[in-house]
């Protein structure tokens, strides 16, 4: 009998910690990838994405400049990689917050596993602190006055990396705008362009995230400066610090953290320009993320949210904060002649470049002016640009996928300017948002802003673009 008991009570305890174990090994998540093991998830449509826009609308609004608040500016920048990212087709998007808080999952995530990320964080310092403790870690800084996080937003940080590692993330993209300590509130700093931080070659997730930070960093550079800040000069910068990318080893997704350029910049902080800039910066990370995964993509001639465009007002020196201006400077760094950011001023490095575009397409070079008048005009807008012409037939509408007809209407509404994602024909969220745009602008109907494309819509479409210009 006792004999028994005791064999029984094995069994239970054997059967109890073999439960346990496959407990654990559902529940444990995923090892770092490789980057080979990353590329073949994408052939499969099998990333998971996690978009972090940074600060949040409880204790942190990150940095301030006149009555604009950078966890706004993050969220705007989100919600466009996001529409990017979902369109798509290979990744299952997640976002933490959007324009009402946290996500009822991350919302109740934070609440309920409170505690469990507390455990969670002393786990890993304490790895960490022995590590450090017997010379196989060593403590190194990236040089940055990272401002201190209040405790609070540091467990939600944390609760997002747990979460992230529990449900198979594979790639976590941070959204931030930068500043440096010293700047008074309202006052222009003296920094500008971005920088992408990523985990330091001792942590566990770092030479994944390494290589999608470079892939990144080389298509955000193509519109924007790299930061003049000296401790960020080299674009990416190594650190070990920050919990967003997975601080103390907490984080096995490949995690960047882009800050997209300092708040004052006149491209951020002005509305206007901001919603043209916004879509190219996300557009560029999409890219940056795509062509790491993916050796053979490719999206449109000009892997830019700003063209194709049908170019039709004059531009010239002194324009400032002008969305055509934008597209203008696109189009001459795609033909070659403009290597700046594209800032929507027209200053003298875009003059410039419009000079050297004019001589290179005529032989008289006393037109070249610097001034994009009606010739110039001519000459950025390419035959295919100005002879575009197609015939709908049929109601186009939301969840439409791979269609010829959504192709044709995503070119018409780039080239009208409402459109700053790949052609793809899927009409997706994307889409709808700029045929809504379109609509309303255009007062296709009387009730416009639907985002389906009915015969309303699709008469003026025909109207405009089935006969060739
Ligand atoms: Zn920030």
């Amino acid at each position: 009998m006792e004999r028994f008991i005791k064999i029984s009570l094995y069994g239970v305890v054997f059967g109890f910690v073999l439960v346990l174990s496959s407990f654990f090994n559902l529940c444990s998540a995923q090892s770092v990838l490789t980057d080979a093991e990353l590329k073949a998830k994408y052939q499969n449509n099998n990333i998971k994405i996690l978009i972090v826009p940074g600060h949040d609308g409880e204790s942190q609004t990150g940095t301030y400049f006149k009555g604009i608040y950078e966890r706004d500016l993050n969220l705007q920048l989100a919600d466009d990689l996001y529409n990017l990212l979902e369109n798509d087709g290979h990744f299952s998007v997640f976002i933490t917050r959007d324009k009402n808080g946290y996500l009822p999952i991350f919302e109740n995530y934070f609440k309920d596993q409170a505690t469990s990320t507390r455990l969670f964080i002393e786990k890993y310092k304490q790895i960490t602190d022995s590590a450090i403790a017997n010379g196989t870690f060593k403590v190194q800084t990236d040089g940055i006055d990272h401002p201190v996080v209040a405790n609070d937003y540091a467990l939600r940080l944390y609760g997002t990396n747990k979460w992230a590692d529990e449900n198979n993330i594979d790639i976590v993209i941070n959204i931030h705008f930068d500043d440096y300590p010293g700047r008074s509130a309202d006052q222009v700093g003296v920094y500008s362009g971005f920088s992408i931080y990523a985990p330091e070659s001792q942590l566990v997730n770092s030479e994944i995230s390494q290589s999608v930070a470079k892939s990144v960093s080389v298509e955000l550079s193509k519109v924007q400066s790299s930061s003049d800040y000296q401790p960020e000069h080299t674009s990416v910068v190594d650190d070990q610090d920050l919990i967003a990318i997975g601080a103390n080893s907490t984080l096995n997704a490949a995690a960047i953290l882009v800050e997209y350029g300092y708040i004052y910049e006149s491209q951020i902080i002005n509305k206007n320009i901001r919603s043209v800039i916004f879509p190219e910066y996300a557009y560029k990370t999409y890219l940056g993320v795509v062509k790491f995964l993916d050796d053979n993509f490719k999206v449109n001639g000009y892997d830019s949210a700003l063209l194709p465009y049908k170019f039709s007002n004059n531009l010239y020196f002194g324009m400032r904060n002008n969305s055509e201006v934008a597209k203008l400077q696109e189009m001459l760094n795609y033909e070659g002649f403009y290597s700046g950011p594209i800032t929507g001023n027209f200053l003298h490095d875009t003059q410039q470049a419009v000079i050297d575009l004019q001589k290179n397409n005529t032989a008289d070079i006393s037109v070249a002016s610097g001034y994009v008048g009606p010739q110039t005009v001519k000459l950025l807008n390419k035959k295919e640009i100005e002879s575009f012409s197609y015939v709908w037939n049929d109601d186009l509408y939301y969840g439409m996928k791979n269609n010829a007809d959504v192709r044709a209407l995503q070119e018409i509404l780039s080239l009208e300017g409402f459109y700053n994602g790949p052609i793809t024909g899927n009409f997706l969220n994307l889409t709808r948002q700029s045929v809504i745009t379109c609509q309303k602008k255009s007062k296709f109907s009387s009730n416009p802003g639907t985002g389906y494309v009915g015969p309303l819509t699709r008469g003026a479409l025909n109207n405009l673009y089935s006969v060739s210009q």
